[in-house]
């Protein structure tokens, strides 16, 4: 039985956080952990900014409604549903894809939570587990389920590395230079065509 585990951003959708910050024209909200390496003090400092500007969930969901995946992902994913079990492996909030999520058809997501309070005003994030992407895999796995991961940078290498076969789809170029072993992959034809081949192999 073979599993394909799919990243979310950057490979279905647009990374959120960036598409958000230009539609709601709040560059603070464009700090990544590229400038903040604790990930506690970046998602803390990512509330304050949207309590602040007075961002409460709805009117989050309603930004990220209107992004939508990117062009031609819902049919990429529903042709691969219909070959595979397909599980999407994303560091985002439920709270933030849900929105999007519906317009792929709703597959099998794992990722994380917030918090939000009565008001709607998101007053924190919970972690389900450290690393869950690639604590997926291996317990996938342990499952004797052969799996095949998809992902597009640095935070999805240990998960294709775990994984029986990895692909990199449209990742930057340091990637693609410190992670040799990884096929790349540019558009969904491609990808589909490496799935396959992955497929045949493993
Ligand atoms: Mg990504």
């Amino acid at each position: 039985m073979q599993l394909v585990c799919l990243d979310l951003e950057g490979v279905l959708v647009p990374e959120i956080w960036i598409e958000f910050s230009q539609r709601t024209g709040i560059p603070e909200l464009r700090r990544t952990t590229r400038d903040e390496p604790d990930y506690d003090k970046l998602m803390k400092y990512r509330l304050g900014i949207l309590a602040q500007h007075k961002l409460g969930l709805p009117d989050i969901q309603e930004v990220i409604a209107a992004m939508g995946p990117l062009a031609g992902a819902r049919e990429f994913l529903d042709d691969l549903r219909q070959r595979f079990q397909v599980i999407i492996l994303s560091d985002t909030f439920y709270e933030f894809a849900m929105p999007l999520m519906r317009q792929l058809g709703m597959p099998a997501l794992f990722c994380h939570k917030l918090e939000a309070d009565a008001s709607g005003t998101l007053v924190n994030y919970h972690l389900r587990m450290p690393n869950q992407k690639r604590e997926a895999v291996k317990r996938f796995k342990e499952l004797n389920f052969k799996t095949i991961a998809v992902g597009d940078s640095y935070n999805d290498t240990a998960m294709l590395g775990e994984a029986h076969a990895g692909i990199l789809f449209h990742p930057p170029e340091n990637v693609v230079r410190e992670f040799p072993q990884f096929p790349v992959t540019m558009s969904y034809a491609e990808l589909d065509v490496e799935i396959r081949k992955a497929s045949a192999k493993i």
